[in-house]
Formats: C-alpha cells, sequence, structure tokens
C-alpha cells in the first residue's frame, strides 16, 4: 500500500499515473495519453487552428518540451489530414544550450518523419547572439526574441503559411496575462489569445494548441512518450525575474483553487477583443517588408547600428533558402508517419 501512488485508474482500474482536478479523475499511462491528446485536439479545432493551413503545419521547435509536445500531438492530426509537418528551429549560437537544442529538433523531426528547417544566426549574420547584444548593450534575452520571432516568421511566410504552431503552454501564457496587467501592457494581452491573425503578408499569426493545458502535464506527457527534448537551459537566462514569481503564484492558485487559471484563460479568449489595440499603425519595414512600427524593423535597425546595414533583406533571403531546402529535399515532403 502506496498511499496515492496505489490510485486507480478511473477509466480501466489500472495503476494511475495522474490525478485530474478538472475532471476528478485518476488515469493510468495510457488514459492519461488519450485525455492529454483529446483535451489538445479540442483547442485546436474549437479554434480552427487547422483550417488555417494550406498544406504545411509549421512548428517553431525550440528543443524544449512544450515544442516537441506540440508538434508530436500535431504529427498525428496532421497525417490523417494529409498535411505535412515542418519544424523550424533558430539556432542562436549560445554554447552547450544551442548544441542541444539543435539535436533535439533534430531527433524529434527523424522520430515525427517531419521536416526541419535548422536557421543558424551565426550562418545568417556571422554573429551568435550574445555577440550582437554585446555590441547593441542590450540583454541577451531581447535581442534573441528579436531574431527567433523575425526569423520564424520569415520561415512561416516562406513556407507559403501564415500561422506558426507554438509550444506555449496555459502556465506560460497565463504569466504573461499576469505580467502584462501588472504592467498595464493591456494590448500585449489582447493578443494572448489561442490564435492571433496574420498581418498583411508582413506577420505570421500565432497558433497555441497547449493554450489549455498545464505545465505539469506537458511535462508527464513528454516523459512517458519518451519524446525527445533538451532540459539544457541557456546559459543567458536571467535568475529571479517576475515571471518566475508570478509563475509561482499561479502555482499556488492552481494548487488551492483548482481549475481557476483555466477558465480565466478560457475568458480572457472571449474578451480579449475588448483590449485596446496597439497604438503605433503598423508598416512594412522599408528594407525588407517585415512588419515595424516605424517604418524600419527592429531586425533591420539592430543590423543598422550594429553590423553597419541592416541586414533584414540577407536573413530573409538565407531562410528562404533553407526552407525550400527543408520542404524539397529527399523524403522531407512525405506526410509524417503516425505516432502511435
Ligand atoms: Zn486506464
Ligand atoms: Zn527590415
Amino acid at each position: 500500500m502506496k498511499g496515492s501512488s496505489a490510485a486507480k485508474c478511473s477509466v480501466c482500474g489500472g495503476e494511475a499515473v495522474y490525478y485530474s482536478p478538472l475532471t476528478r479523475q485518476h488515469l493510468c499511462e495510457k488514459h492519461f495519453a488519450s485525455y492529454f491528446r483529446g483535451r489538445v485536439e479540442l483547442v485546436v479545432d474549437r479554434y480552427g487552428m487547422l483550417g488555417r493551413v494550406s498544406r504545411t503545419v509549421v512548428v517553431a521547435a525550440s528543443g524544449g518540451k512544450d515544442s516537441a509536445t506540440v508538434a508530436e500531438v500535431l504529427a498525428g492530426i496532421a497525417s490523417r489530414r494529409g498535411l505535412r509537418l515542418l519544424l523550424v528551429h533558430v539556432d542562436v549560437g549560445v554554447p552547450v544550450f544551442s548544441e542541444a537544442s539543435r539535436r533535439s529538433v533534430l531527433e524529434l523531426a527523424s522520430r515525427l518523419g517531419a521536416s526541419a528547417a535548422i536557421l543558424s544566426l551565426e550562418e545568417a549574420l556571422g554573429a551568435a547572439v550574445h555577440e550582437l547584444a554585446r555590441r547593441a548593450r542590450r540583454p541577451v534575452c531581447s535581442v534573441c526574441g528579436l531574431v527567433k520571432r523575425y526569423m520564424i516568421n520569415a520561415a512561416c511566410l516562406a513556407a507559403g503559411e501564415s500561422v506558426v504552431f507554438t509550444g506555449h503552454n496555459m502556465d506560460d501564457l497565463a504569466t504573461y496575462v499576469l505580467k502584462n496587467f501588472i504592467m498595464q501592457d493591456l494590448p500585449a494581452i489582447r493578443k494572448l489569445v489561442p490564435v492571433t491573425e496574420p498581418i498583411d503578408g508582413m506577420a505570421a499569426g500565432r497558433a497555441r494548441p497547449l493554450y489549455e493545458t498545464p505545465e505539469r502535464e506537458v511535462e508527464l506527457y513528454a516523459k512517458l512518450r519518451g519524446i525527445p527534448f533538451t532540459g539544457e537551459e541557456c546559459s543567458f537566462k536571467p535568475h529571479s525575474t517576475l515571471d518566475e514569481t508570478i509563475r509561482r503564484a499561479i502555482s499556488v492558485i492552481e494548487e488551492e483553487k483548482p481549475g481557476t487559471i483555466l477558465s480565466m484563460m478560457r475568458r480572457l479568449a472571449q474578451s480579449a477583443r475588448q483590449y485596446p489595440e496597439s497604438r503605433y499603425p503598423l508598416k512594412p519595414c522599408r528594407h525588407c517588408g517585415a512588419l515595424s512600427s516605424r517604418g524600419e524593423c527592429s531586425l533591420c535597425r539592430l543590423t543598422r547600428r550594429v553590423l553597419g546595414e541592416p541586414l533584414g533583406p540577407r536573413v530573409k533571403e538565407y531562410v528562404e533558402v533553407v526552407v525550400s531546402r527543408a520542404l524539397g529535399g529527399c523524403g522531407a515532403s512525405g506526410a509524417p508517419s503516425s505516432s502511435h
């Protein structure tokens, strides 16, 4: 008798590995996996995520557990619907961390029978992210976010699609909601919905299949299914951020009042349009055509200041070459194999 670990699956009576406070069910490994996939698929369908895909499901793959899990679940759905999967990974050149991340993405792609476009910042710009950040005198994470956003957007558009699937889970998104509320950045909250719209060929929209899935479920699913991912942390990750404090608060709320965060996110999906839109008018970058607020996109501005010229056009061209090689390459365009 081992206390809670001796609990029986509410469906089949087998040994339970998970208790869902939402459905008040104990679940065995097999029934947890179908519960997990079922809930993710429900979100994908409810928000019409795959209806926005013409042929290629583009997943922003970091090498971590969340995006790997999204890719694994989408691979199953995509193959049933005759769509192909493309994992887009940005290698920002951080020693150890970036190598581990890249390896995980390649392993995942081969396991899922998906194509992988590995975009290297050093190949595109001749510098790793911390080098750019140092020269720009900006925090590494802010430069990293900027170049990743730019390259993933460009990759999605190069693949002929208008939506990128990301691995943000419910806890990540709830953290951003609360943080933006604290900072009173209300237009940012408006964007924290399951699906955001693309902007006239300048920027891809985002689809977040884990919108209603708490992090601990993603973690358990990824481990039980043996999904390849890296637990390696970036050496530039700052310590004791406001995000981490908010995250702890969220887990206390969930522990004491299960379901509260889920209902917040569901309500937000309905009410987000009541939040104000960003005040800056959006227009294409005069150098590269990407989304910008003042006529020059953040990547062109950064590279102009740090490397002497706006390199958006060069990065865009590099991304197009890598994506077309990934999609057109030998065996890359086949339907992903079923992951069962
Ligand atoms: Zn069971
Ligand atoms: Zn630009």
